[in-house]
């Protein structure tokens, strides 16, 4: 198939039907994307209009950047500051505000931060640059966490003693389970991030089944989304909760075992502070302590993880990562906090539910 396919008028119009049958016999509906780049996809295509009027798409926390400690990124502003020192980052993360200043800021006062893609090249920095140290800031869920995992190993392998890892990485499931307990929040089923899918699989969200929700993995194109809300309306019509697939061709029961154990091999489970949530139990990732020597929180006495939780002052984006006010409930929407002039992390990412309902309208 091509990925004309995916964008189907027929298909798409036979799945609103669909969605439009199994929503008669429902009440409020409440589904929450997880993923960043779904909310994006589904306001750029304007589906919240296509649905009927008691389903109701919600974004979630499922922006990297977004839910990454305020603190976290201070510290990493103050290390990029410090003398023969060089942060290496993913470019999304350089204009997010933490709560004092962001590597943005740093840079403009002489700081020395490299924008990169991979972690990979992280390594090829510090080869380059033996006599600073190089600190690659590890951020992002099970998508991301692969590739650290390999950077570490083939840092360690090669013996580099100028680049370590400041790692705030997280882990999707967990954050699910703490979102379903908080019952004002009324989630009646998930969208599941199709990356994040590919990496783990299936099985890692079946305490979201257990907890009595529906959720179907869901790819990007406009059928894969539609998909994707057809199978949780037909549940929620079925009174049935479990975990379905609406995006075989990429995401695999098993998901990825290598990169799984990838991550295991390197990382060890442990809590994690989410910005505008909290700390979330077996949330997120650190390295094993046979990797300590590459560990820039322990190496340079800086806390793991930031910390704290908090966002700048009068932003509500944490109410937006947990589905609770949607980014145009903000007061600062589209006023004081535009793409231009963010004031919150969601405003800023390429991911960020204010950045997508700026875009693209609620
Ligand atoms: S609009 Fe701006 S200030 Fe308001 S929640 Fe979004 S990022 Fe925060």
């Amino acid at each position: 198939m091509s990925l004309a396919d995916f964008s189907d008028p027929l298909t798409a119009r036979q799945l609103l039907a669909r969605i439009a049958h199994a929503a008669q016999s429902l009440g409020a509906v409440r589904i929450m994307e997880v993923c960043g780049t779904h909310t994006m996809e589904i306001g750029r295509l304007g589906l919240r209009s296509l649905l009927p009027k008691n389903v109701e798409l919600v974004s979630g926390p499922g922006c990297p950047v977004c839910v990454t400690p305020g603190a976290y990124i201070d510290s990493a502003a103050t290390i990029a500051l410090s003398r023969n020192f060089r942060v290496v980052s993913y470019g999304d993360m350089v204009r997010v505000p933490g709560l004092r200043t962001s590597l943005d800021e740093a840079k403009s006062a002489g700081a020395a931060v490299d924008v990169v893609t991979s972690p990979l090249q992280a390594i090829e920095i510090a080869r380059q640059k033996p006599g600073e140290q190089v600190v690659f800031l590890a951020v992002g869920f099970e998508t991301t966490a692969p590739a650290t995992a390999v950077a570490v190993s083939t840092a360690k392998r090669e013996g580099l003693q100028n680049l370590s890892f400041y790692v705030s990485h997280k882990i999707v499931p967990p954050a699910l389970s703490a979102l379903i307990a908080d019952k004002e929040l009324a989630i009646s089923g998930f969208l599941l991030p199709g990356h994040v899918s590919a990496i783990i699989g299936e099985k890692p969200y079946l305490p979201v089944a257990r907890q009595g929700l529906p959720a179907a993995i869901t790819g990007f194109e406009p059928l894969d989304i539609l998909s994707g809300i057809a199978m949780v309306c037909d549940m929620l019509a079925h009174k049935k909760a479990a975990v379905l697939n609406a995006y075989p061709r990429i995401v695999k029961r098993e998901g990825n075992p290598r990169a799984v154990a990838a991550i295991k091999s390197v990382f060890d489970i442990v809590d994690a502070v989410w910005r505008g949530i909290g700390t979330l139990p077996g949330s997120g990732l650190s390295l094993k302590p046979e990797y300590a020597q590459f560990d820039a929180s322990q190496r340079f006495g800086i806390p793991p993880d930031g910390g704290e939780s908090e966002m700048p002052e009068s932003c509500s984006c944490g109410g937006v990562l947990k589905g609770r006010l949607r980014p145009s409930e903000c007061p600062l929407f589209g006023t004081s906090c535009t793409p231009e002039h963010p004031v919150g992390p969601c405003m800023v990412s390429s991911e960020g539910s204010c950045a997508a309902y700026f875009r693209y309208g609620a």
